[in-house]
């Protein structure tokens, strides 16, 4: 069985696109958006996927893009979930079941893409992540500075910083 192919050379960090996706999911709403995001979030937390020297290998894209499949799948699916308005008797009561998370990969996804990039060799991995569980702090976050907590509320994103903003 043949190994598919690595991402196209000239779009660095493609790593899943629409066609990827099950045909279900290829339709819903704002998906492209949901590809990009993805393909972006995992370029980022693990670089080494959207290098262009050197590529990924084969392997590494095809690890990739299972976990992002996951995560766009799982991003679809809250996004068309349940919104559902009740009648009983003259009275209309709307739930809204609908995710309120927004679209971030769980620390668990962030940990097996920088595992990917971690394999192809130590210089490809400079984010460390091993005592916030995946999160990226804010420089002037609290945990920087030697405490137990965050208070720049990375650990409530799983990502970034929602807090304590501070450009580069
Ligand atoms: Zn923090």
């Amino acid at each position: 069985m043949p190994i598919p192919a690595g991402p196209d050379p000239t779009v660095a960090g493609q790593i899943i696109t629409v066609p990827d996706l099950p045909a279900s999911l290829q339709s819903a709403e704002l998906i492209a958006v949901m590809v990009a995001g993805a393909n972006a979030k995992a370029a980022r937390v693990a670089p080494c996927l959207a290098s262009t020297d050197p590529l990924p290998t084969a392997d590494q894209v095809a690890e990739a893009k299972l976990i992002l499949l996951g995560a766009v799948k799982r991003w679809a699916e809250a996004g068309a979930g349940a919104f559902q308005q009740q009648t009983a008797g003259p009275y209309s009561v709307t739930t809204d079941t609908r995710q309120r998370s927004g679209f971030n990969l769980w620390p668990s996804e962030i940990d097996a893409l920088q595992a990917l990039c971690r394999t192809s060799g130590p210089s490809a991995f400079t984010i460390d992540t091993a005592p916030t569980g995946g999160s990226i702090h804010s420089p002037i976050c609290a945990r920087m500075f030697g405490a137990l907590y965050c208070s720049c509320g990375a650990e409530l994103t799983g990502t970034g910083p929602l807090y304590e903003l501070v450009d580069p």
